[in-house]
């Protein structure tokens, strides 16, 4: 097979960040990206199609084109890790060696682990945010309907963008609020979390909310199967002394986002750790066992909100890392576990929820400017004209804009 000083699997936020930050910092090496997918989409924008202000193909563009010059793209899937060996086997029967791996799979959506779901998905009021071809769904149902129950869910924790279970919910109740259809319809939200959000000081802004949209708030309920066509939604609800038991909703609308999990192919490898998930360090996202390999983005058993904000800022200190290790110096820079979550709490409005390892607040822009735990405008228009940019001619090319030389790490 063929060998490179680097390999990267998964074309995603992730992997083209890192690969793209690497050769900017350091051309002439040997870099393949491994990636099936011919189409990369930017996930962030989903809520959006599904709030009815982004299209669909806003979110979505060719991989080819955005592999960065310098880079192969081996258009196959990783079936396979042999770590000792500095092998990664692909789906085609080939095998790649590779001097330095990152890991950037992100994770999968185990939509069959809810009963009935996959079958009525796209149908019978069934949508969610979480798939690009269903996404514009979610915005054909928030105009068509007039009345009823319209039901939103979270599954267990980790979830990739943890708010965007709620964003579907505020940004469709804001739109009937716009049409006048407060009263008709019956909200209600189902996270299996024991809170709202997972950061206490969000928390009061995001409940104001659900208080001015009359939201039925049911935490501990996690949806565990459903009748599309009985429009059916059961429930497994955890009581305060901890005794469960299941309760049946109707819905016209439901919006599930399913749980979510390590892929397979990292799970069963020997790169695995907790929950099966890339067992590396939290500072320097190198593994905890092979010194030359290192995972980023949503696959890394890293407690950072799994978000393409935490990307941006960890794809430099993977880039600064790995070339490191290419000169078998030590590893220079850690990761402080920024990531952040936009809540689009009505349309033109967002609380802005940025946070490190810990829970530790980590606005990037001053709070006199932007007060992440009050909604703005100017949150939104980040979300909607800036961020979009930021991710396609910015952190996908390499360009560490936003991200403070500090975060990037200073030589220790
Ligand atoms: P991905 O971008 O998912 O990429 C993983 C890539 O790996 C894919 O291209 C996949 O095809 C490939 N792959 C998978 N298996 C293999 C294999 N075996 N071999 C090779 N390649 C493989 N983040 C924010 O920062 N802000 C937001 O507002 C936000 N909102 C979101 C809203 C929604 C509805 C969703 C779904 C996500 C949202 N996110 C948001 C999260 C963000 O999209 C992810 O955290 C980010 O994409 C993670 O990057 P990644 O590269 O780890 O994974």
């Amino acid at each position: 097979g063929l060998t490179y000083d680097v390999v990267v699997v998964g074309g995603g936020a992730a992997g083209l960040s890192t690969a793209a930050s690497i050769l900017k910092r350091r051309g002439g090496i040997t870099l393949a990206i491994i990636e099936p997918s011919g189409s990369h989409f930017y996930q962030p924008g989903w809520t959006l199609v599904g709030g009815g202000v982004f299209k669909q193909s806003q979110t979505r563009r060719s991989e080819k084109k955005l592999i960065p010059a310098g880079a192969d793209w081996v258009q196959a899937a990783a079936t396979g890790f042999e770590p000792e060996a500095n092998l990664v086997h692909l789906s085609d029967g080939s095998s790649i060696r590779y001097e330095v791996l990152v890991v950037a799979t992100g994770l999968t959506l185990d939509w069959d682990a809810i009963e009935g779901l996959s079958e009525t998905l796209g149908r019978n009021g069934v949508t969610s945010n979480y798939r690009y071809d269903l996404a514009p769904y979610t915005w054909q149902m928030v105009q068509t309907l007039g009345r009823g129950n319209a039901v939103f869910t979270q599954p267990p924790m980790p979830i990739k963008c943890a708010g965007a279970p709620q964003k579907a919910m505020y940004l469709a109740c804001d739109a009937w609020r716009r049409r006048g259809l407060g009263d008709n319809i019956n909200v209600s939200f189902h996270t299996a979390t024991p809170g709202l959000f997972g950061v206490k000081e969000f928390v009061p802004p995001l409940m104001d909310y659900i208080n001015r949209y009359h939201i039925d708030l049911c935490l501990k309920s996690n949806l565990t199967k459903v009748d599309g066509k009985g429009r059916i939604a059961t429930f497994e609800n955890v009581a305060a002394d901890g005794s469960k038991t299941t309760s049946e909703v109707e819905f016209d609308m439901l919006h599930v986002v399913p749980p979510q999990r390590a892929p397979d192919v990292i799970r069963n490898s020997a790169l695995a750790g907790d929950g099966g998930w890339v067992s590396v360090d939290p500072a320097t996202l190198r593994h905890t066992k092979f010194a030359n390999v290192f995972a980023l983005g949503d696959v890394a058993g890293t407690s950072n909100a799994k978000t393409a904000a935490a990307v941006r800022v960890q794809a430099p200190v993977v880039a600064v890392n790995v070339l490191a290790t290419l000169d078998h110096k030590p590893a220079v820079a850690d990761y402080d576990g920024y990531g952040a979550c936009p809540l689009t709490v009505e349309r033109g409005k967002i609380v802005l929820a940025e946070f490190a390892y810990g829970g530790k607040l980590a606005p990037t822009l001053p709070t006199w400017l932007l007060n992440g735990r009050k909604p703005t405008h100017l949150a939104w228009f980040l979300k909607e004209w800036v961020m979009p940019a930021l991710y396609w001619d910015g952190m996908l090319r390499g360009h560490e804009l936003m991200v403070a030389p500090h975060k990037i790490g200073t030589p220790r």
